[in-house]
């Protein structure tokens, strides 16, 4: 694996997703390529001499370019200098860090809240698509609202195509007559799966997701070692 360097790149693309998303496309410009393991973070600098961790989630077999996205509410200097980039402006970050990525285990679920399935994302597309992985494969995200709603049909997709892939959406604050899971997302693990020690679980998103889920799944028989967390606040 590539030990963690410099990179400068500029921004390809800039989507408004919706109220709470955004979406960034930076190609690099120097060094011209990134090798990292799905899962993986960069660092960039946002100014003042700070720094501020984004999930890369894009898969690796695209090395000249990275994809992000960032949750904007938070409205720090970090989520607000994302927010701020504009197309052909440049940006400085230090890759690959983190040490999240998917291990041996015999069944994988994967569990996100809010912007954490963006390393997620980067991990599916890798085994799904590139790996041809035939694990069983598990994922849950839970979202607030209808509206914070993206990337849904991307994983429905793929849950249709491929048979040992299924998806899961959960609201927390779902409209009337919702017809999926609603509540916190480790509610619908609880409700949905039976887990033993054959799985590895992957847990990304906000401290009291992954303390919760961490309990849930540890109880449920999954070994302390098989239980991976990126935690994003
Ligand atoms: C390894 C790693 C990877 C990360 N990857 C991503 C990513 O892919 N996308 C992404 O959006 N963020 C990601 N984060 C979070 C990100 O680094 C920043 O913490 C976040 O953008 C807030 O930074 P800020 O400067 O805007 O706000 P700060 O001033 O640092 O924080 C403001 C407040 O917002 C809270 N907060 C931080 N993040 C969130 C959030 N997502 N939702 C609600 N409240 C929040 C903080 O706890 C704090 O109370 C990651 C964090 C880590 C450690």
């Amino acid at each position: 694996m590539q030990k963690p360097q410099q990179f400068t790149g500029k921004v390809a693309e800039h989507i408004l997703i919706n109220n709470k998303f955004q979406y960034l496309h930076i190609e690099l410009t120097h060094p011209f390529r990134l090798e990292f393991e799905a899962g993986q973070y960069v660092s960039f600098a946002i100014g003042g001499g700070e720094r501020r961790s984004y999930s890369i989630a894009s898969e690796p077999q695209i090395d000249s370019s990275i994809e992000v996205c960032v949750d904007v509410t938070p409205e720090g200097k970090g989520s607000s200098f994302l927010k701020s980039l504009k197309p052909g402006d440049e940006v400085s970050f230090l890759a690959p860090l983190g040490k999240f990525k998917v291990e041996d285990e015999s069944k994988l679920l994967f569990v996100a809240t809010g912007s954490g399935i963006t390393p997620v994302r980067s991990m599916i597309l890798d085994l799904l698509e590139y790996k041809k992985d035939p694990r069983q494969i598990q994922l849950h995200w839970g979202l607030r609202h209808v509206d914070d709603m993206f990337w849904v049909e991307h994983f429905r997709k793929f849950h249709e195509y491929y048979d040992n892939f299924t998806f899961h959406l959960t609201l927390s604050q779902p409209p009337e007559h919702w017809p999926l899971c609603a509540g916190y997302v480790t509610d619908c693990v609880r409700d949905e799966l039976t887990l033993d020690s054959s799985w590895g679980v992957y847990l990304c998103g906000n401290k009291f997701m992954i303390d919760d889920a961490t309990k849930l799944v540890t109880k449920m028989g999954v070994p302390p070692e098989q239980i991976h967390t990126e935690k994003f606040f």
